[in-house]
C-alpha cells in the first residue's frame, strides 16, 4: 500500500496540468494513466487533428496552384504519401507526450502506468488493464482524489465501431486514404476532419441530424464555412439520420426528416456524433456521486458531492475542451494547496479549426439578448482588411458585442483564415473588462488581421475608418 496527498486518475490535459501544479506547490502527487500521458488531446485529439488538417490544407493549396492560380504559381500534379504524413503527425505527438512525461518527472510527480479502480473516496487500486479480472498491481491511499478520466466517442448502437465504421481516432491514422468517406455528425470533428479528408482528395459526404452544419454556432459565423464546404464538393445531407450499413457493408442507409430512405455508397464511415464522459469501468459507481445527467456534477471549485473528491475536464461536462480541463486542473491543485480559487472565467474561448476557422469568446448578440443584456454589436469584414487580401483570404469577419450603457465588451466572434490566433486577444479583453474605447484606442500593427478587431470596436462606436 502506497500513500499520497493527491491521487489523480487520468493524465490528459486536466490531470497532467493538475499534477504538475500540485507538485510545484509541494503536494505529494500520484498520477495514474493507462495509456501515454497527454490524454485524448495530445494522443488522438487536438494535436494530431490539427497536424492532419495542416497537411491537408498544404496539399490542397498545391492542388489549386496546378490550375490557373492568380498568384502565378504553377505546380505539376502534387501527390501525397499519407504514410509519411501520419508518421510526421505521430512524431509531433511523440515529442509532446514525451515532453509532458519529462515535465511530470522533473516536478516530482509519481506517474503509474495502469488502470485505476476506485475502492472508496480515499483508496484506489491499480490493475494492469481495464476489466474486473485484471491483476491488481498496487493499492494507494490518498487524502484527495481527483477524477480526470475524460471522455469517449459516442457509438451508434446499430452501427458500432469496426470494419468500415470508424471513430476520429482511426481517422487520424489512415494506413491508406479511402476513395469515399461518409461523416455522420457535422459538428466539430465532422467538419474539421471531413474538410481535411476532402482536401486530401477523398469524396466526402456529411450527414447531419439538424438542418445546418455546426448547429452549435450562430448561422452568420457558419456561412463562410458552408461556402468552403460547397466549394470543396462535399455533399451535404441535412435533417438526415442514419439507419446503418447495408448488408454488404458497401453503403450507408439514410433517412430524411420527411421519411425518405436512400443508400449512399461509401467505403468508410466516420461517426462523430459527440463524446460522452468516461464514468464507467473504474468503480466510480461505488462513490454514489451526484451526477448531472451523464457527467459528474461539480461546483465552481470542481468539488463533487463527496468531500475531497474532485472532478475536472470532460468527465465534468461541457464545454469538452482541453483548455477548460487545464484551467480546472490548475485551479484544483491550488485550492488543495490552500489558495482561494473559483472557476468563474469571463470566457472559455472555442475554436473550430475548419478553413475558414471560427472563434467565439464570450456572448454572441443572441446570447446577450437571451441574458437580458442590452447590447450593441458590429462586424468588420476581412474583405476590407489589407492583410487578409495579401493572404488571399478575404472571406469572413470579426464581430464585437458590448453593453449599450457603458460599452463593456461581453463577446467576440470571428470567422476567417487563421482567426484562431485572435482568440487570445478576445479572451484577454473580456477577462480584463475592456470597453470598446480600450480596443478602439489600441494601436494595432499594420497590416494584420488584428486590425479588423480594432475596426469592429470602432464601428460599434460609430466611427470605423476603413469601411
Ligand atoms: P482526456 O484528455 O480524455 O484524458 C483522460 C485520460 O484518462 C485518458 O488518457 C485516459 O486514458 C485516462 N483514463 C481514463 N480512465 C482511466 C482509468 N480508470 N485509469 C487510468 N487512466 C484512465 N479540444 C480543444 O480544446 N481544442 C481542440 O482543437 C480539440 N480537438 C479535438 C479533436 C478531436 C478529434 C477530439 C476527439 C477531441 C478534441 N478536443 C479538442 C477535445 C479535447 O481533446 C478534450 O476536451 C480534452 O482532451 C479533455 O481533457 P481531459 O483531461 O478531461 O480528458
Ligand atoms: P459535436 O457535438 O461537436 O457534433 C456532433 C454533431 O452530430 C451535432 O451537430 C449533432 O447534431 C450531430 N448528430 C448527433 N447525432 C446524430 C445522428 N444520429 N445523425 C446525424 N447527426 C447527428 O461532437 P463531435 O464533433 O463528435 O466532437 C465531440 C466534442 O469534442 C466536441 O463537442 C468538442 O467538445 C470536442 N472537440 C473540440 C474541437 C475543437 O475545439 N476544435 C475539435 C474536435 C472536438
Amino acid at each position: 500500500m502506497q500513500s499520497c496527498t493527491l491521487l489523480i486518475i487520468g493524465g490528459g490535459p486536466g490531470g497532467y496540468v493538475a499534477a504538475i501544479r500540485a507538485a510545484q506547490l509541494g503536494i505529494s502527487t500520484t498520477l495514474i494513466e493507462s495509456e501515454n500521458v497527454g490524454g485524448t488531446c495530445l494522443n488522438v485529439g487536438c494535436i494530431p487533428s490539427k497536424a492532419l488538417i495542416h497537411a491537408a490544407q498544404e496539399f490542397h493549396k498545391l492542388t489549386g496552384y496546378s490550375a490557373d492560380s492568380p498568384l502565378g504559381i504553377q505546380v505539376q500534379s502534387p501527390r501525397i504519401d499519407i504514410a509519411r504524413t501520419v508518421a510526421w503527425k505521430d512524431g509531433i505527438v511523440g515529442r509532446l507526450t514525451g515532453g509532458v512525461a519529462a515535465l511530470l518527472k522533473k516536478n516530482g510527480v509519481h506517474v503509474i502506468k495502469g488502470w485505476a479502480r476506485i475502492i472508496d473516496g480515499k483508496t484506489v487500486e491499480v490493475a494492469a488493464a481495464p476489466g474486473d479480472d485484471a491483476d491488481v498491481v498496487l493499492r494507494i491511499a490518498c487524502e484527495h482524489l481527483l477524477l480526470a478520466t475524460g471522455s469517449q466517442p459516442v457509438e451508434l448502437p446499430f452501427m458500432p465501431f469496426g470494419g468500415p465504421v470508424i471513430s476520429s481516432t482511426q481517422a487520424l491514422s489512415p494506413a491508406v486514404l479511402p476513395q469515399s468517406l461518409a461523416v455522420v455528425g457535422a459538428g466539430y470533428i465532422g467538419l474539421e476532419l471531413g474538410m481535411a479528408y476532402s482536401r486530401l482528395g477523398v469524396q466526402v459526404s456529411l450527414i447531419e441530424a439538424q438542418d445546418r452544419i455546426l448547429p452549435a454556432y450562430d448561422a452568420d459565423l457558419v456561412k463562410p464555412v458552408q461556402t468552403a464546404v460547397r466549394k470543396l464538393g462535399i455533399s451535404l445531407h441535412l435533417s438526415c439520420s442514419v439507419l446503418g450499413m447495408n448488408e454488404k457493408g458497401s453503403a450507408l442507409r439514410l433517412k430524411t426528416s420527411q421519411g425518405d430512405e436512400s443508400e449512399l455508397p461509401v467505403e468508410q464511415v466516420m461517426v462523430a456524433v459527440g463524446r460522452r464522459a468516461r464514468v464507467t469501468g473504474f468503480g466510480l459507481e461505488s462513490l454514489m456521486l451526484d451526477m448531472d445527467g451523464t457527467v459528474i456534477q461539480v461546483d465552481d471549485q470542481c468539488r463533487t458531492s463527496m468531500r475531497n473528491v474532485w472532478a475536472i475536464g470532460d468527465v465534468a461536462g461541457e464545454p469538452m475542451l482541453a483548455h477548460r480541463a487545464m484551467a480546472q486542473g490548475e485551479m484544483v491543485a491550488e485550492i488543495i494547496s490552500g489558495k482561494q480559487r473559483r472557476f468563474v472565467p469571463a470566457s472559455i474561448p472555442a475554436v473550430c479549426f475548419t478553413d475558414p476557422e471560427i472563434v467565439v469568446s464570450g456572448l454572441s448578440p443572441d446570447e446577450a439578448k437571451r441574458a437580458g443584456i442590452d447590447c450593441i454589436s458590429a462586424s468588420f469584414p476581412f474583405s476590407a482588411n489589407g492583410r487578409a487580401m495579401t493572404l488571399d483570404a478575404n472571406d469572413g469577419f470579426v464581430r464585437v458585442v458590448a453593453r449599450r450603457d457603458n460599452h463593456l465588451i461581453v463577446g467576440w466572434q470571428a470567422v476567417g483564415s487563421g482567426v484562431s490566433e485572435l482568440s487570445a486577444a478576445f479572451s484577454q479583453s473580456l477577462e480584463m473588462g475592456a470597453r470598446l474605447e480600450d480596443v478602439a484606442g489600441t494601436i494595432h500593427a499594420h497590416p494584420s488581421l488584428g486590425e479588423a478587431v480594432q475596426e469592429a470596436a470602432l464601428r460599434a462606436l460609430g466611427h470605423a475608418l476603413h469601411i
